[in-house]
């Protein structure tokens, strides 16, 4: 009997296929199992890193077919890129990802439900400020009226559609005032500006986290930064890109760029950014839109500006904050920015310096949340289980609160605590560095005037 020879034409259609020399780069070598949290939870290869690189040029030489098997061992990637840190070939495990989702994306592999839902929020509903606005008002309705703990209590939600009472359970905190853009006009430096900031205020910060905004403009004012905010900005993208949806994505940043670097206008000093997963694809603009004759040169030159607010802060030199803060926090490292960016010790300094507060540092501090953008609602039982650790992680620290750096891991942990805090000791609400440097000069204002 003569066997078939294997067919070697590639499955991949698109020009975002990944690329076959950085797919070479790994060498089998293993060393980044132990890093990844879907490796430790699920114990199978194809759950690692090196099992689904394997898989990828299984697809990219013809021996694989793509199958729902396949796609599911993909879709079940946090990408977090853990491995990447772990990774002595240096092999770009993220951008692998995300050229495979793309691909995945590109070729409809997705089922036709999850296809639709993501039309109608990713593209109908987070590109659109206004949209966004109007579905923050009515969150707010939904909670102010007391309908949203009615629901919780009934625990009806959780037996009729368990998939909506997940995203109940991770729903922002929308009792407070939304943050608008023309907010970052009314703080100015008292001294003569040493630099100029343009903030990126993004898709769910401004409605779920508009105190960090407020402390991040109030901060960089006191450093004699002056901040505005560009009216016309949008999403990010980044959420689209780790989804797959490229080209959404690429819309997204043209409109950033056209937004924060109108043509024949000045690069601001920074654009910043204090949600990591936004900064880590904001300096991936350059990358995306490498093949497109317009916008590649204007990408890269944004990209080359855009700044984390812990990263810019220790660059340019900050004033010591003197308030005191009492507390014990332990630091979540959000994964876009420790294994993305590499920005591990900024925010540390940030903490360090405020009087009083004590930092409780973690057994792993860079372990992915489970939060991984929408991560936690289409792959909730394994996020669940990697939340779960996180917990028993953060609460064996004794900590009264976490910080952490990215909106997702804030509303991930915020409902750990909620889940797994059995005493009600913690804070129920993960803070933002920034928020707790604001509160420190805010502090010690106060007791100068006194
Ligand atoms: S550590 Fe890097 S080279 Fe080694 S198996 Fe993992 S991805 Fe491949
Ligand atoms: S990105 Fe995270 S979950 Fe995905 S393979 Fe790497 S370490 Fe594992």
């Amino acid at each position: 009997m003569s066997i078939a020879p294997p067919d070697f034409e590639s499955i991949w259609q698109t020009a975002d296929r990944p690329d076959a020399g950085e797919l070479g780069l790994c060498v089998h070598c293993g060393f980044c199992l132990n890093a990844c949290p879907t490796y430790h939870d699920l114990g199978v290869e194809t759950g690692s890193p090196r099992g689904r690189i394997a898989l990828m040029r299984g697809l990219d030489d013809g021996r694989l077919e793509w199958s729902p098997r396949v796609q599911q061992h993909f879709d079940q990637c946090l990408q977090c890129r853990a491995c990447e840190t772990a990774c002595p070939s240096k092999v770009p495990y993220g951008r692998l990802m995300e050229a495979t989702r793309a691909e995945a994306f590109a070729q409809d592999r997705w089922p036709r439900r999850q296809r639709i839902i993501w039309r109608v929020i990713m593209r109908g509903l987070f590109p659109y400020p206004r949209r966004m606005r109007l579905a923050g008002y009515g969150l707010k309705l939904y909670q102010t009226s007391g309908l949203q703990s009615l629901v919780r209590r009934s625990g009806l939600l959780k037996r009729l559609a368990p998939k909506l009472a997940e995203i109940d359970a991770l729903s922002p905190n929308a009792d407070r005032p939304f943050y608008s853009n023309a907010e970052a006009a009314r703080v100015s430096p008292k001294r003569t500006p040493r630099a100029h900031a343009s903030l990126v205020t993004g898709c769910m910060m401004p409605l779920a986290y508009p105190d960090t905004h407020r402390a991040t403009v109030n901060v960089f004012a006191r450093n004699g930064v002056a901040v505005d905010a560009p009216s016309a900005q949008v999403c990010c993208g980044a959420l689209h890109a780790h989804g797959g949806d490229v080209e959404a994505s690429r819309d997204l940043a043209r409109a950033n760029i056209d937004a924060f670097t109108p043509l024949g206008s000045e690069l601001p000093d920074a654009v910043l950014i204090n949600a990591a997963g936004c900064g880590s694809h904001l300096k991936e603009y350059g990358h995306l839109l490498r093949n497109d004759e317009e916008y590649a040169d204007r990408a890269a030159a944004f990209a080359s500006r855009v700044r984390d607010v812990h990263e810019w802060l220790v660059e340019i030199g900050f004033e010591l904050p003197m308030g005191r803060i009492e507390r014990r926090v332990t630091y979540q490292d959000s994964c876009h920015l420790s294994h993305a960016q590499g920005i591990r010790k900024a925010p540390r300094e940030v903490l360090t310096s405020i009087p009083g507060l004590e930092l409780a540092e973690m057994r792993t501090p860079d372990r992915c949340c489970g939060s991984a953008g929408i991560y936690s609602v289409v792959q909730s039982e394994i996020s669940q289980r990697v939340l779960a650790e996180k917990m028993s992680d953060v609460l064996g620290t004794g900590a009264d609160q976490i910080c952490t750096a990215n909106p997702g891991c804030m509303l991930q942990l915020d409902a750990g605590i909620a889940r797994f805090d059995d005493d009600q000791r913690m804070i129920p609400r993960s803070i933002h560095a920034i928020e707790l440097l604001d509160e420190s000069y805010r502090l010690g204002d106060q007791a100068q005037t006194r």
